[in-house]
């Protein structure tokens, strides 16, 4: 039972498996369209973005390490509120670019004054946040991009599982980057696809820096068709967001303190700071979660939501832990 890396539960759309079926061997033989058009021409229609916004990379990750090299000069600063997604720290020092963190306001706010002070010359807001699963509204992301006279990216990975985006954003300001994920509402995470949305301007500075075909031809096909088919997509994440809650419930009855989710995880104070404990029994009754051995946290598990059956085996698990 893997509930350790956010990946989605159900199976990707058929007409993923079918696209890729039908890519023709020529097109396996000759190097692929290096913007990956198809998927441009397939997110432009369902997002209602122009084409031209769209820049697709090798997963996310991708994207991050494309915007870093753009956006951050060696001695640069980035600035994020922490704690967060781990991989942001890995890319400023690849950059030889200063970290500066700022902790969270309360209630898992959006500490604008102290991000705006840190003087960086970009700053990073996963939203919804890993691990801890809170969002912040888009009146405050707004806010901060409106504050701040550098590039603000916001690591939409999550966000078709929230109630609210700031899509928007990236083509009404001019500094606001959004980057999203096939890898996980889409369940294409052994694909390796993403693509962030900002004014053309900008994507066309980010395509500068990326590899000439950091998508390649199956890759492009599968994520233009998964984007493509939105009512099975969607149909996923409602399922997954019903199961958010019951996973809530379950913990909560175990006496477990559980943050308010909008992502497809849920992050969990274990009571008595058993945390490690429990995240070693569970490993070793076959049930996988993550555990962070950083301070501020090292009494959570994240626990990503997966189906019925799987919160049915994480509970029984649970219940023969001492
Ligand atoms: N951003 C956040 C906040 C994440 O948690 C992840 C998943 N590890 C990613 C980006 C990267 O996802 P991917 O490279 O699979 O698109």
């Amino acid at each position: 039972v893997k509930l350790n890396t956010n990946e989605n539960p159900y199976p990707p759309s058929p007409r993923v498996m079918e696209a890729v079926r039908a890519v023709p061997p020529h097109a396996l033989q000759r190097y692929p369209q290096p913007m990956a058009d198809a998927f441009r021409a397939a997110a432009s229609r369902v997002l209602g973005v122009p084409q031209d916004a769209i820049l697709a990379g090798n997963g996310s990750d991708d994207i991050l390490t494309i915007a870093t090299r753009t956006f951050l000069d060696p001695g640069g600063t980035l600035a994020y509120p922490e704690p967060t997604y781990s991989l942001y720290p890995v890319l400023a020092r690849l950059q030889d670019a200063r970290v500066v963190t700022v902790p969270w306001g309360s209630g898992w706010s959006l500490p604008i004054d102290a991000l705006v002070a840190t003087g960086a010359r970009a700053i990073y807001l996963a939203n919804p946040n890993a691990p801890t699963g809170t969002r912040v509204p888009a009146s405050a992301v707004e806010a901060l991009a409106r504050a701040f006279d550098g590039v603000l990216l916001v690591d939409e990975a999550y966000v078709d599982f929230a109630d609210e985006n700031c899509l928007d954003l990236a083509l009404r300001l001019p500094n606001v980057v959004i980057s999203r994920t096939m890898s996980k509402s889409y369940s294409l995470a052994g694909v390796r696809f993403g693509f962030s949305v900002a004014r053309p301007e900008l994507v066309r500075e980010m395509a500068k820096v990326k590899d000439s075909y950091n998508c390649d031809a199956l890759s492009i096909a599968a994520a233009a068709a998964a984007i493509s088919d939105q009512d099975y997509a969607r149909s996923t994440w409602s399922k997954i967001r019903a199961e958010r809650s019951r996973l809530t419930s379950a913990l909560e009855a175990r006496g477990w303190s559980v943050l308010p989710s909008q992502a497809n995880f849920v992050f969990a104070t274990v009571p008595g700071h058993r945390a490690r404990t429990v995240h070693s029994a569970l490993k070793a009754a076959g049930v996988l979660v993550r555990y962070f051995d950083v301070p501020g946290i090292d009494d959570k598990l994240r626990i990503t939501v997966g189906t019925p059956e799987d919160t049915d085996a994480l509970v029984a698990a649970l219940s023969t832990i001492p």
